[in-house]
């Protein structure tokens, strides 16, 4: 197996990279990526020793070619990211990516081809629709990482064929799960990136604290699985958000007779990564077990969208289609960033979002153009309306 490894030094990158010296010894990474974070990369190219290595501009590539011992190929951008994907000669991309930057390097690899072990949410989001449509053209297996996505897709297996009821996608509900709203109002960036049960990148930690990844996760699987589903790809109504603080259900599927498959484990990233990489196969690990004698109880709430507006945006949006949900997208990105920088507050991310709703006309998706057209119009709008 021979794997690329773009966003190699964030918190999947790093899990996918531990995955692969813990328990697929003959597997051969042939390309990793990085952005800000050079000396990781450097320190991640020298023991893996990947044909090439992406960083995001000339600078960055003077400052890694006297870091590297390994004869790697500096490559810089988005053409380095697409060669990563496309001439590295991996059969498997895995896309740890954070945000917009995913959706290029993933089209050009299924283009070419490649499977995919996708992170990325971000790119289902924008794309959906071009995504699937593209990857079963091509033959190319789109396997979610996503921990609630593995675990649906994990569900079905050896269901083909039989009637899905429902999709229960799974929330731990976030940092402020149990905050009034009062308090929530003055909830900080440092206040965010404390998840109680997962150690991610700071964007998704943030998204976790608003509920937008659930919202997320949810196109995403409308995407993933909605077909398999019986469901209209643009119909969110057969999956149902369910808060589950431990994290140890990592999502649900129900079936025509009543029937509802679990999958369980420990909040452990390293498990679905290994999963999508290993083409559903079990493959042995030493990875920490789950003891049912000591994790406690189990519980299960329903999610609260008057507290985390941004869950309700993203259902509209995932209801809605077309452009939408690319817009919302970006505007997101946009608004985490500012959050993260303490430049604007909790509750000002979702604002920001329903004012982009409001001013905006939503066009059908047809082509890559019409993300390209929307992401456009949500840099204006923030530019027009939220910097000098
Ligand atoms: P992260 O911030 O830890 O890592 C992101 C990686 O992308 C880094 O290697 C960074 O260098 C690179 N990167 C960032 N901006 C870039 C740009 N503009 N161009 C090129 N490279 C860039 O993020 P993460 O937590 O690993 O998340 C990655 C993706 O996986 C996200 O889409 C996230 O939603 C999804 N995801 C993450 C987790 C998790 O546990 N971390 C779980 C489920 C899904
Ligand atoms: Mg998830």
């Amino acid at each position: 197996m021979r794997i690329a490894i773009l966003g190699a030094t964030g918190s999947i990158g790093t899990q996918t990279l531990d995955v692969v010296r813990t328990t697929l010894p003959g597997a051969e990474v042939v390309a990793l990526t990085g952005y800000r974070n050079i000396n990781t990369l450097a320190e991640l190219a020298n023991e893996f020793m990947p044909k090439m290595v992406c960083v995001p501009d000339s600078d960055s590539a003077t400052q890694i070619k006297q870091l590297l011992t390994a004869p790697c190929e500096v490559l810089t951008g988005m053409d380095g990211l697409i060669s990563c994907a496309v001439q590295s000669g991996a059969d498997i991309v895995v896309n740890a990516l954070v945000g917009q930057a995913g959706l290029a390097p993933t089209l050009a690899a299924i283009n070419a081809g490649k499977d995919i072990a996708l992170a990325n949410k971000e790119t289902l989001v924008t794309a959906g629709q071009l995504i699937m449509d593209l990857a079963r053209d091509k033959g190319v297996r789109i396997a979610p990482i996503d921990s609630e996505h593995s675990a649906i897709w994990q569900c079905l297996q050896g269901n083909e064929g039989n009637e899905i009821e429902k999709i229960i996608l799974t929330a731990s509900g976030g940092p402020f799960r149990t905050w009034s709203q009062e308090k929530i109002m003055a909830a900080t960036a440092k206040d965010a990136l404390r998840h109680p049960n997962w150690s991610m990148g700071a964007k998704i930690t943030v998204d976790s604290a608003t509920l937008m990844n659930k919202g997320l996760e949810l196109i995403e699987a409308m995407w993933l699985f909605g077909e398999i589903a019986g469901q209209d790809r643009n119909d969110s109504n057969g999956i149902e958000i369910l808060i589950h603080p431990q994290s140890i259900i990592h999502s649900m599927v129900q079936f025509a007779d009543g029937s509802v498959m679990a999958q369980m484990g420990l909040p452990d990233m390293r498990l679905p990564i290994l999963y999508a990489i290993s083409a559903s196969k079990r493959v042995k690990t030493g990875f920490p077990r789950l003891d049912f004698f000591t994790c406690g109880s189990l519980t299960f709430e329903k999610p609260d969208a008057q507290r985390f507006p941004c869950l309700a945006l993203a259902i509209h949006a995932a209801n809605t289609g077309g452009t939408l949900p690319a817009v919302m997208n970006t505007i997101n990105e946009w608004a985490v960033g500012q959050f993260l920088q303490d430049k604007i507050s909790f509750y000002g991310m979702s604002e920001i979002i329903a004012q982009a709703f409001a001013a905006y006309t939503v066009k059908p998706l047809v082509s890559i153009d019409d993300v390209i057209e929307a992401e456009s119009w949500a840099n204006e709008f923030i530019m027009k309306n939220f910097t000098q």
